[in-house]
């Protein structure tokens, strides 16, 4: 029987492990040096906040390993022999494969700043980390995050939540400004600031003072402004979890390189989820993808072509999802922050809530390219199918309702989002079937 052994049990590893279950009787075994089972990384700043506990943040019973017969083994793979399929693993000896699959993640990038070894000072990615800050925030006045992302932004409510004062030091204009266009961004900032945070804004940090005792006791930014604090969270993106990979032949970049089946330059071993880097990424994406959804994909793809039916990476529509605070946020597709020759796009804000959508369409066809939402969820598969079909914006706009959850909504608010568009384009729209029928039978 094939021995498929996994490193790492995120989102990608165990999809691809329930996958290969599904489709196979291999023997599957998944390592991981964090944790003995598989939780949801994104819940972790509940944890911190109190929400959720740990028990809550796992997605599976226990039993529901052995039951599947998934072999979970906990430890670090320190070294890969990938001529002679084995990994040595730091405390139980040695383990060898048939069918290698990594998905080791990543961890939080540095900056290399002056202090930033302190004790106090550290980012958020592991329950390690998480444990680490929790130590590390006890009975604190003050603590300062640096780095404007979405991490960054979660940091910050997890120390609010603790009455725990925040300034959040960020590179650009705005908060995020890099990703939202700026209106969104700005909402955003204000929200930030009408939380409490103090906002730093075109802020860099320069140096991290520590006390007698190698503490970090404040900040330094550029420009000599110094903020006193007992934490600091850096948190300025991820790198990916490669260096056990050193002396394995396996080539890497940034991350693991991969083909479009996830494969690397090694027979039989394959990288998926954080860690992993298209030679050639799909249309329109970047050549990593760190985010859970993709993990998610990544996992159910690699799945199919390591159970003998290979299957090419197709994510389909760009999709992600935050909050920040008690804005959530969505986008689908490919909405720009900044205006793009060959799109043109349509911004919507509620006159007293903060909710925003924007509809981003090409410009000479009308195929409709993104949706970016603030405080307004829509349904994943209409937009996904609007994205996909190149549904113009002429006809979308009149069935706007279909992605709504909110019906009430619908009924206020979306003639206002047609007569802003026939404002903004001097065009006429269809009018929507609903508003015939009353016409009929009204
Ligand atoms: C605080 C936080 C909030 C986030 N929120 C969001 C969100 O809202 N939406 C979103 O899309 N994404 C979010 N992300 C990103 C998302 O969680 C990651 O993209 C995703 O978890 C990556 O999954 P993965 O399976 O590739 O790796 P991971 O989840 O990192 O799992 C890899 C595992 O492998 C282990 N490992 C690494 N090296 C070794 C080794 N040598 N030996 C043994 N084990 C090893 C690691 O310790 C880890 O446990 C968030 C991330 C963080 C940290």
């Amino acid at each position: 029987m094939k021995q498929v052994v996994i490193i790492g049990n995120g989102i990608a590893g165990i999809t691809a492990a329930r996958h290969i279950r599904k489709r196979s009787n291999y023997a599957i075994t998944v390592i991981s040096g964090e944790s003995d089972h598989f939780y949801s990384r994104t819940a972790l700043m509940y944890l911190y906040m109190g929400h959720m506990a740990y028990y809550n943040i796992k997605p599976y019973e226990d039993w529901f390993w052995p039951k599947n017969r998934i072999g979970l083994v906990r430890d670090w793979v320190t070294q890969v022999d990938t001529k002679h399929k084995k990994l040595r693993l730091q405390e139980k000896g040695e383990i060898s494969y048939d069918i290698l699959l990594i998905a080791s993640g990543s961890h939080p990038r540095k900056g290399g700043w002056p202090g930033e070894e302190a004790p106090n000072v550290q980012g958020l990615y592991s329950l390690q980390d998480l444990e680490r800050m929790e130590q590390q925030t006890k009975g604190i006045e003050r603590g300062v995050v640096i780095g404007g992302g979405l991490i960054g932004v979660e940091m910050a409510e997890m120390l609010h939540s603790r009455n725990i004062a925040v300034s959040l030091v960020v590179r650009e204009k705005e908060y995020w400004s890099n990703v939202l266009p700026p209106e969104e961004a700005a909402i955003i900032s204000l929200h930030l600031r009408r939380q409490g945070i103090d906002l730093q804004l075109e802020s860099e940090l320069e140096e991290i003072i520590q006390d007698e005792k190698g503490n970090a006791k404040a900040v330094r930014l550029k420009g000599g402004k110094q903020v006193d604090c007992q934490f600091v969270g850096i948190t300025i993106g991820v790198v990916p979890n490669i260096s056990f990979l050193e002396g394995s032949g396996i080539e890497t970049n940034r991350g693991i390189l991969v083909d479009s089946c996830f494969r690397t330059n090694q027979p039989d071993v394959y990288a998926i989820g954080d860690c992993a880097e298209y030679h050639q990424p799909p249309a329109g994406r970047k050549s990593l993808e760190q985010i859970w959804y993709t993990g998610r994909i990544h996992g159910e793809t690699v799945a199919s072509t390591i159970c003998g039916t290979p299957l090419t990476y197709k994510p389909g529509p760009w999709f992600n999802s935050a909050k920040f605070f008690d804005i959530e946020y969505q986008v689908y597709g490919e909405v720009p922050n900044l205006p793009k020759e060959d799109t043109e796009t349509l911004f919507w804000q509620h006159l007293e809530h903060e909710q925003t959508i924007r509809i981003a369409w090409n410009k000479s066809s009308g195929a409709v390219k993104g949706f970016s939402l603030l405080g307004i969820r829509y349904r994943h598969e209409v937009c996904a199918r609007w994205i996909k079909t190149s549904a113009t914006i002429d006809s979308i706009l009149p069935a706007l309702g279909e992605a709504n959850f909110d019906p009430e909504f619908h009924r206020r608010h979306e003639q206002e989002i047609r007569d802003l568009y026939e404002k903004q384009t001097g065009r006429t729209l269809a009018t929507p079937v609903r508003k015939k029928f009353w016409k009929i039978f009204g």
